[in-house]
């Protein structure tokens, strides 16, 4: 190359917005088509478990027993086979960034105690399902007997 050429485009780069951004403090910008991260809707979770079997490469962990979901994003690979599994659609790729981390560790998220609102609903559709089944099988007593 020219020493000509060199000067030229040394000089040029003066005026031209920089290359690089000061990742994280400046937002980048997300391209069309990136996959991105996993989300979850943990207050729609309801910790089953078929993401954590479904993931080829072991990212997730689920536990009910002690009521959380979590993910070890250094695992993932944004396959998204978890979010197709999910029977609650809670679980989405978001086409953003993530954080940078300095330690590789989980995130982990912990599901919310339910209201005395959703406690009362619930316990509500259990006694309409129980009554229901009596109901039916006091109707097939009836037509055996009878
Ligand atoms: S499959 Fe969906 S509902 Fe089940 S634990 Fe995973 S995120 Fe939660
Ligand atoms: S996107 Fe793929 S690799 Fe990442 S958590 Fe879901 S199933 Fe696992």
């Amino acid at each position: 190359m020219g020493s000509f050429k060199l000067g030229k485009m040394t000089l040029s780069s003066l005026f031209k917005q920089p290359e690089t951004i000061l990742y994280p403090t400046v937002a980048k910008k997300a391209p069309a088509g990136l996959k991105g991260h996993i989300e979850n809707d943990i207050g729609v979770c309801i910790l089953c478990g078929i993401c954590e079997k479904t993931c080829p490469a072991g990212a997730l962990r689920v536990d009910k027993k002690e009521n959380y979901w979590a993910i070890d994003r250094f695992r993932c690979v944004q396959c998204a086979a978890c979010t197709r599994a999910c029977p609650k659609a809670c679980l989405a790729m978001r086409p953003s960034y993530m954080k940078p981390s300095a330690s590789m560790s989980e995130d982990v998220f912990f599901k919310p105690a339910p209201s005395e609102d959703e406690l009362a609903a619930k316990e509500a559709r259990k006694a309409a399902k129980l009554e229901a089944a009596m109901k039916a099988k006091a109707a097939r007593q009836e037509m055996q007997e009878g």
